[in-house]
């Protein structure tokens, strides 16, 4: 990913790295793209998958990985049935993540049947507690790959403390339930408790428990990787190497912004995917098109919906939305015409264009017709936002999308829409306040220009001699056996 031969000579031996991914697409995309860097660098890899995947789009995701990469090897693993009865939440992606982490134990023949042997595994931060002790036990080095902001792992560091310490304030003694406030990371920022992921609010829930287990226990991995660069998070980056959060913390390495692997860039010439959108965006003036799009699990209210398809019909600008109706593309069988009400894709015709498919985004960023980027707040997006030169204005919808705006912000690539409505509150963001954000966004020449100072050094960071490529180098020779 950071570009180049990283290897430099002969490489004494070639390493083994098993890479144990989680679901979602937001947590396999920085995955798979490590691994298309890896595919140039002399390691063999292999690829646990379990089947079937959550989404459709996760399906097609691990398919395109091994047809472009014929030497990554696949190693299928099968899931335990999941009493999902008592563990309060329907989130299908958080109960995909549990029952991977009670699935586990299988990794320990896997690791063991492997040829040749497995010399690291790379894991997802949401399988951590469960992966590093079984490492452990087989004396393989374990890495983690983060696949959010920097500011969330210094929060995901800290939050195990801040419990620790609410317990001993705790008036009515240890057994008195746990209040949390707003957390104040140090050397970070506070974070306000109405920008924490809501599950985080309560320490009973399913992900609140897995992100104690897996912030405590991520100290004793080997490194952790991260995909972002130093640039746009120098604040939690300094805090968590210089041991401020946790003393002796792994090593840190950013290595973003992580390139797309090559299937998403080889279709034939067509730059997002859709011959038809390629068209249209050929006609559009330069750095007039809003593009909107929430990530793969995000998905709004019905009457939401409508109110942001009269917000961008009202901003005067033309428009691309990528529109998800339901959290689990599988299940997303509504109509466009449906959904965006009645006279709505007629009205917008050659204006505006909606679409329920796959785009390359990535790509379609890169076009120079796009002018800003309407987002949900996910870190790839974000950080593909970034590297492309392109606005975004942050319309977070759950889990962290909050902090990642904070940290969008902070880093002068993003305008954050605060106090819209969010994971399931009722305030209805109308049409009216759409249009208005969009064209202050539009407007504004400060931020367009504080995107491009932070283009210039996402490009700075992967090129040669640039704190990515040098991380990255630095990480691929640690596999390779340097001391
Ligand atoms: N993505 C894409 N095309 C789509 C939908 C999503 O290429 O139609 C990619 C997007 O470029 C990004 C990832 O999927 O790399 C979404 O990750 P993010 O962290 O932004 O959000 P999440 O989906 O995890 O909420
Ligand atoms: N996360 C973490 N530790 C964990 C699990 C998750 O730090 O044990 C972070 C990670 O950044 C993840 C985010 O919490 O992306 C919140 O996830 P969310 O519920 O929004 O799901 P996602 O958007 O990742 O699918």
């Amino acid at each position: 990913p950071a570009g180049g031969e990283l290897n430099g000579g002969a490489a004494a031996t070639t390493p083994h790295v098993l890479f144990i991914p989680s679901a979602g697409i937001g947590h396999l995309t920085p995955v798979f793209r490590v691994i298309a860097g890896f595919s140039s660098q002399g390691i063999d890899v292999s690829v646990v998958t379990v089947l079937p995947t959550v989404s459709a789009a996760e399906t097609d995701y691990f398919n395109g990985l091994f047809a472009d990469y014929p030497c990554v090897r696949r190693v299928d693993m099968h899931l335990l049935p999941l009493d999902a009865s008592e563990l309060a939440t329907e989130d299908p992606f958080f109960l995909r993540w549990e029952a991977l982490r009670r699935s586990v134990h299988q990794l320990g023949p896997i690791v063991t049947a492997a040829s040749p042997p497995v010399t690291a595994i790379v894991t997802d931060i949401t399988l951590t507690s469960c992966v590093v002790p079984i490492a452990k036990e087989l004396r393989v080095p374990c890495h983690v790959l983060f696949p959010t902001a920097a500011t969330m792992l210094a929060l995901n560091a800290h939050y195990p403390i801040y419990l620790h310490q609410q317990q001993l304030n705790n008036k009515g003694g240890a057994a008195a339930a746990v209040v949390v406030g707003d957390i104040d990371i140090p050397g970070v920022f506070r974070v306000p408790r109405s920008s924490l992921p809501p599950a985080l609010l309560d320490v009973n829930k399913l992900f609140t428990k897995q992100f104690i287990d897996n912030g405590r226990v991520i100290v004793q991995a080997d490194g952790i990787l991260v995909n972002t660069f130093d640039f746009v998070e120098p604040a939690p980056l300094s805090a968590l190497r210089g041991g401020k959060i946790v003393p002796g913390y792994p090593p840190v390495y950013t290595i973003g912004p992580l390139k797309p692997h090559a299937g998403a860039v080889k279709s034939a010439g067509i730059i997002t995917g859709d011959r038809t959108i390629d068209e249209w965006l050929g006609q559009q003036a330069a750095r007039s098109v809003v593009y909107v799009a929430f990530g793969n699990r995000s998905a709004a209210r019905l009457d939401q919906i409508r109110e942001i398809a009269a917000g961008l019909e009202a901003s005067g600008y033309p428009f691309l939305w990528v529109l998800k109706t339901t959290k689990v593309d599988r299940e997303d069988d509504a109509e466009l015409a449906d959904v965006l009400g009645e006279g709505f894709l007629e009205r917008v015709k050659g204006r505006g264009m909606v679409t329920k498919g796959w785009v390359e985004q990535e790509a379609l960023l890169k076009h120079p017709s796009v002018g800003m980027f309407l987002s949900h707040g996910g870190w790839n997006s974000a950080l593909e936002a970034s590297s492309s030169g392109v606005p975004v204005l942050v319309w977070p919808q759950l889990g962290d999308h909050r902090v990642n705006a904070m940290a969008a912000v902070s880093a002068g690539i993003g305008a954050w829409a605060e106090g819209w409505g969010w994971d399931g509150d009722e305030r209805m963001v109308t049409g009216e306040e759409v249009a208005a954000k969009v064209r202050e966004v539009m407007d504004d020449e400060k931020l367009r220009a504080s995107v491009a100072v932070a283009r210039e050094e996402a490009a700075k960071a992967v090129a040669e001699g640039g704190t990515s490529y040098r991380n990255m180098h630095e990480f691929v020779a640690k596999l390779k056996g340097a001391p």
